[in-house]
């Protein structure tokens, strides 16, 4: 970090401003122009808060240099992390696809999809038990009961379960689950994120509708400093100026992500696109810029889907896009 400031090192301003990051353990390179000073920071600066810097009268600028984000950061972890998902690894040349439901809606639906998927090649099931939508009105989801029959979906199809928790209240209940999803929309929730990093258990990070890579990196922050090193990213769409599809999918982010930190990333075609006909050609453009796996709803009836039904695949459709999927994903090796 370097902080320009509006005086010399004598100045009264500039010496309470270097007693201040003195006491925050970090050493001063001090180098004088003729109307400005630079003072170039030497230590850990991810503690040190850029706003209270910045609040210095003498501050003219402020400036990070290094990522506040230490244990996300590849610079401190070269090695890709590899994610074991109830024996589905993800990340580091692993690649798995998770497919299932926007919400659990019923034991038939569930068990159906989970053993139509898992028959496609799918690794993962997911199910949205807790279901964050916009209207109060529309179906919440079956809660504690939707994470039971994931449980039993998992008993027909052999497949590791992934479900979202919106609050730290529930945590309770996800003792069981294989991979623990936050949402987009929870993506800050900060309360949750330190509940989660007391966990030793796998957890699927969304990036929120309208936040930066820096912001979600440092989401994951929160879960590996609680001391859960076990955090996969989930790059859904962001919202822009766009209206032909329901969020833009941020392709590079997948590679912009993958050169800044050592977690996987997974990529959500469905809720990006909001349309099951572009589902396969988000996935396909995911994989190609080295996606470490993606997350596909599929329905076994999506008209009368009870949540995202426009978006969701159905079993036939999932099947057909499989062999697709993995036939890129072996060309993509060859060019390693
Ligand atoms: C979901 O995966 O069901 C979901 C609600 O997604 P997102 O948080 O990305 O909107
Ligand atoms: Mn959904």
């Amino acid at each position: 970090m370097f902080i320009v400031v509006n005086g010399n090192k004598n100045s009264k301003e500039v010496i309470e401003l270097m007693n201040w990051l003195k006491a925050r353990n970090l050493s001063i390179q001090i180098n004088e122009g003729t109307q400005k000073t630079v003072l170039g920071l030497i230590g850990d600066t991810s503690a040190v808060d850029i706003d209270s810097i910045a609040s210095f009268k003498v501050v003219d600028t402020v400036k990070r240099i290094q990522e506040p984000y230490k244990k996300a950061n590849r610079k401190f972890h070269p090695d890709d992390t590899v994610v074991d998902v109830g024996g589905k690894k993800i990340g580091g040349g692993n690649f798995q696809i998770i497919a299932g439901p926007c919400s659990v809606e019923s034991e038939e639906q569930i068990c159906m999809v989970a053993q139509s998927v898992a028959k496609s090649g799918a690794g993962l099931i997911r199910g949205g038990a807790f279901k964050p939508r916009t209207s109060p009105y529309a179906f919440q989801g079956l809660f504690g009961k939707g994470v039971d029959l994931l449980k039993e979906a998992r008993e027909k199809s052999g497949l590791p379960i992934v479900t979202e928790i919106m609050s730290d209240e529930d945590i309770h209940l996800f003792e069981d689950v294989d991979l623990i999803q936050v949402g987009a929309r929870n993506m800050q929730n900060f309360s949750l994120l330190k509940e989660l990093g007391k966990l030793d258990k796998p957890v699927l990070i969304k990036r929120g509708l309208a936040n930066t890579i820096e912001e979600l990196l440092m989401s994951a922050e929160y879960v590996l400093a609680g001391g859960n090193d076990k955090v996969i990213l989930c790059e859904r769409g962001i919202r822009t100026f766009e209206t032909s599809t329901r969020n833009t999918l941020d392709i590079s982010a997948i590679p912009v992500i993958k050169k800044l930190s050592h977690l996987p990333v997974v990529v959500d075609p469905s809720h990006a696109s909001g349309k099951a006909d572009l589902v396969e050609p988000l996935a396909l453009a995911a994989i190609a810029a080295g996606a470490d796996g993606l997350m596909i709803e599929v329905h076994n009836d999506p008209i009368h889907a009870l949540s995202d039904g426009a978006q969701s695949l159905t079993c036939e459709e999932f099947a057909a896009l499989m062999p697709k999927l993995t036939a890129l994903k072996s060309f993509m090796n060859t060019l390693k």
